[in-house]
């Protein structure tokens, strides 16, 4: 039998078992069992010998290798390219509320462990794969939860989840929004509205390293704040003073509000969506600051067009969205994020700094830094990296699963 710790890789699978009838099974090729044995969650369709028998959308079925042996329980999506995401490797685990309940609760647990108190009202409380849990993101604001179920298996049990992460904050709303992009490639059709507790407020407001954010949790990106920048953000806000600061990308403008509270001499913002930039303007009242200018434009243009008039900056930060959800994609993304740094580094003053992000999945952080590296041959310019950025300790990797570590950034500087 398969041993294993609560969470724990597998230690070996052995003594072959017949699967029991009235459960679904779904049986590997011979020798693709090896990235489940690693502790890696994701059955890839390829990886399908035999399918599951009358197993539903989300369903949890059985996973065996060639000849039989147990090596997971999983959630099953039939048209997904990832055909199964494994909740748990242990034989004898249970795939109820308790088990969602326990997860959750070591979730929970973690964050309040690693996290400042001030951090705790507003952090990512369950990050997916990397806390036990694949498709499922949960982030908190203030009394309200905002939840994403974005796999066939998280949108089956989403109920369950609601009621654990109720149970283990003290929260009063749990609001679903699991309308992203991973949904439809599930084959769940987006689901969004309210699941418990009463509606959120409709400017919910947190606190950030005493930044006042409004959280637009129905129709903002994502959850509706980027937490995973906190810390980045907070050091932006270190490096501002007396500094020409351009936030590209700025959505509900986190890194301009700190680098205004941080004391800029001058902030500007940049974004394309005129709902992100009117959420902006709120957060710059919320924080009583009138100093940023924002700007509805595209960057790549506006860029262009302040190289042109010969503008420069004394910190630029980069934060664009996803160039390449998937891997397939990561040729086209490169050539856009290769653009954009190489504009930017066009546009930094001799010292300046550029805190450039990818949050591409299909982008590594390897790849993500021969491109700026390209970009700053291209450009003209000699950079160095000072500090490697990354998302905060509420977005744990787990080892098995390096697919966690969506945001990789660099903060660089151009040498004088
Ligand atoms: N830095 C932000 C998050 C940025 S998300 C924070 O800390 O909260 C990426 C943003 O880029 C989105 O708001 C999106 O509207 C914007 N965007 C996408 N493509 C763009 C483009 N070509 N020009 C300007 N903004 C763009």
């Amino acid at each position: 039998m398969t041993t294993r710790s609560s969470r724990g890789k597998p230690i070996r699978a052995t003594s072959p078992r017949v699967p029991s009838s009235d459960v679904p099974t779904l049986v590997l090729a011979a020798g693709r069992e090896r990235s489940l044995l690693r502790g890696h969650p994701w059955v890839f369709s390829g990886a399908v010998a035999q399918p599951p028998r009358n197993a539903e959308l989300g369903q949890t079925v059985r996973v065996c290798d060639a000849a039989g042996a147990f090596l997971a329980w999983a959630a099953y999506a039939p048209s997904s390219r990832i055909a199964a995401r494994v909740w748990s490797w242990q034989q004898d685990a249970r795939i109820d509320p308790e088990f969602f309940a326990a997860r959750v609760r070591a979730a929970v647990d973690s964050r309040a462990a690693l996290l400042p108190a001030s951090a705790l009202q507003a952090c990512r409380l369950v990050h997916a794969e990397s806390d036990g849990l694949p498709g499922v993101v949960a982030d908190r604001f203030g009394d309200a939860i905002v939840l994403q179920a974005t796999s066939a298996g998280a949108q089956r049990h989403k109920h369950a989840l609601a009621d654990a992460l109720l149970a283990a904050t003290g929260a009063r709303t749990v609001y679903e929004r699991s309308d992203s992009e991973s949904a439809t490639l599930e084959g769940i059709e987006p689901c969004t509205g309210l699941l418990r507790g009463p509606p959120p407020d409709a400017a919910l407001l947190i606190e950030e390293h005493g930044l006042r954010v409004e959280v637009d949790v129905r129709a903002g990106h994502k959850t509706g704040f980027y937490l995973d920048q906190r810390d980045n953000r907070a050091l932006v806000r270190r490096l501002a003073a007396g500094r020409d600061v351009l936030d590209a990308f700025c959505y509900s403008g986190g890194f301009a509000l700190s680098a205004a509270l941080g004391g800029a001499r001058s902030v500007q913002a940049l974004d394309s969506s005129e709902h992100a930039l009117a959420l902006a303007a709120r957060n710059a009242e919320h924080n009583s600051t009138t100093q940023i200018e924002w700007l509805h434009a595209d960057v790549f243009a506006q860029l262009r067009k302040a190289r042109d008039r010969g503008l420069h900056y004394d910190l630029i930060v980069l934060d664009p969205p996803k160039f390449a959800p998937t891997a397939r994609l990561a040729e086209r993304a490169a050539r856009a994020y290769k653009d954009v740094n190489l504009l930017a580094f066009k546009l930094l003053r001799p010292g300046g700094l550029l805190v450039t992000f990818s949050c591409s999945a299909g982008v590594s952080a390897e790849l993500f830094q021969k491109i700026v590296a390209g970009a700053e041959r291209d450009a003209g310019v000699t950079a160095r990296i000072v500090q490697p950025l990354h998302a905060g300790a509420d977005h744990p990797v787990s080892l098995s699963f390096p697919e966690g570590e969506y945001l990789k950034g660099l903060l660089c500087q151009v040498s004088t």
